[in-house]
């Protein structure tokens, strides 16, 4: 086997974090018959994206969306032995906003189905319709691409887009995105992803919304396929501290202190700076503070979920549709997506005066907007407020976000804030998965 240059002959890789990005890693180099261990502080595994059980209910710690460019999850989801026609409900690209805007794309090939759907959108005038179609046709023929990176809000601005334009069109998408508010978003990492949603396949703009919780969706039948080729997964058992050797590193848990070639920390990235200062600290390996302060200057963004439970004959008129300048911004049905009868989830992304609301507080307001929107006049038997208040990193312009490859050989970071084109998504978090794999095993 191969290791890192003149150190390790035989691999070993532990695994710090059994979320998405930590288990892409571990099925990645369990694949390759190398042996694998993971660490996972919590009782289950998923991390940010993970089942959570209510009222003998099944929720998630939030409503997800995966889009159809998703490929190296879907395709890890597949390889784990799900089947992605089933595990989702898959919905042609259409974003409508209860009676005030509507985007439906006709099955056409891309990017042609976006032009049609933008010229024939719902709720805007026939001159925004026309400068919207302006704007995507500038896009691509810049290649997705700007030279100097700037706020949505500035690109926006620069290309014309209206107020009714930014309020229906691109601030939502911006959001449920990048879970950033367009003043202070990346526009080139939204660009990347429209790039990869918008512009190739048309299945790529399909947005597929789970029928399976987060945690059964994939983790779980990572860590089978990871024990079923010779590897560990142990949960309720966090990593204390990491210590460099000169043949590998050494890993401290609750099982005891552990000799692996490599490791890769998957671990969030407060939790991955608190185990990398120490061993600044120790005063060999001074170039890992340049991560640590990358990680350091990395802000967090909120997502909140509200789900309630009503009366199972309630419903709503599709799966997935969002509320014009209201704080739910997307609501979903879970009756329609995953058979969950009368249970709604309304999702609330990035920052905002919800936030200075009680819980009881903002469930009593998205029930009074259920209400006027919908006509929905019972109360729900009961609701379930989660908040993330760290759900993603703030994704600003030219952000200089950590490598996997630290400077340490034998120590990797994995996870959604690490290096990449995309935003804190399930994707990203995948991909840097996949690549510390690769680095690993060549
Ligand atoms: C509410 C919400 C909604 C979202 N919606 C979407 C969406 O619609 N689409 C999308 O693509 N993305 C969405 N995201 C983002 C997506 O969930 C994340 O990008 C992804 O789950 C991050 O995975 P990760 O493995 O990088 O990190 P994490 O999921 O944070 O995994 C890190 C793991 O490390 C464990 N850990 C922590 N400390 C230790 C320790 N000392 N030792 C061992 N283990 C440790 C944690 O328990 C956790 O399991 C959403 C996120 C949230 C919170």
């Amino acid at each position: 086997m191969v290791g890192f240059q003149g150190v390790a002959e035989e691999l070993k890789v532990g695994i710090i974090g059994g979320g998405y990005a930590g288990m892409a890693a571990a099925v990645s180099i369990a694949a390759r018959s190398i042996s694998v261990t993971v660490f996972e502080s919590a009782q289950q595994l998923g991390g940010r994206a993970r089942g959570v059980t209510y009222n003998d209910t099944q929720l998630d710690n939030g409503q997800h969306l995966l889009l159809g460019c998703y490929h190296q999850t879907l395709h890890m989801i597949e390889q784990v032995g799900g089947n992605v026609e089933l595990d989702f409900l898959r919905l042609p690209l259409q974003l409508d906003l209860h009676h005030q805007f509507s985007l439906k794309a006709p099955r056409l090939p891309a990017p042609l189905h976006l032009l049609v759907a933008l010229l024939g959108a719902q709720g805007l005038t026939w001159g925004e319709r026309v400068n919207a179609v302006r704007f995507m046709l500038t896009l691509r023929r810049i290649n997705f691409h700007l030279s100097n990176d700037i706020t949505v809000t500035e690109l926006l601005a620069q290309y014309q887009q209206d107020t009714v334009l930014v309020q229906k069109l691109w601030e939502p998408l911006c959001i449920a995105a990048l879970n950033t508010p367009i003043h202070k978003a990346s526009a080139q990492v939204l660009l990347n992803v429209l790039r990869d949603a918008l512009n190739q396949s048309r299945a790529d703009s399909d947005m597929l919304l789970p029928r399976l919780d987060f945690t059964a969706l994939f983790p779980q039948r990572a860590a089978n396929y990871v024990e079923q080729r010779g590897g560990k997964v142990f949960l309720s058992c966090g990593v204390e501290a990491l210590r460099p050797l000169d043949d590998g590193i050494e890993l401290s848990s609750a099982r005891g202190t552990e000799k692996f070639s490599h490791v890769i920390c998957a671990a969030p990235p407060v939790v991955a700076a608190k185990l990398l200062r120490p061993i600044v600290a120790s005063g060999n390996h001074g170039a890992l503070a340049e991560t640590i302060v990358q990680i350091d200057n990395l802000e967090h963004q909120p997502i909140y979920t509200v789900y309630l439970q009503y009366p199972i004959r309630v419903t709503l008129p599709h799966p997935m549709l969002g509320l014009h300048q209201r704080c739910s911004q997307w609501l979903f049905d879970k009756g329609r997506i995953a058979g969950q009868h009368g249970l709604l989830a309304a999702v609330i992304s990035a920052e905002g005066i919800h936030q200075q609301l009680s819980q009881d507080e903002l469930a009593q307001k998205v029930i009074a907007e259920l209400r006027d929107e919908f006509g929905i006049a019972e109360q729900p038997e009961w609701f379930k407020v989660i908040a993330e208040k760290r759900a993603t990193f703030c994704c600003s312009p030219n952000l200089q976000r950590p490598q996997q490859q630290t400077s340490l050989p034998c120590l990797l970071l994995a996870g959604d804030y690490t290096a990449g084109e995309y935003p804190a998504t399930l994707e990203g978090a995948m991909m840097s998965g996949m690549r510390c794999a690769d680095l690993i095993a060549g």
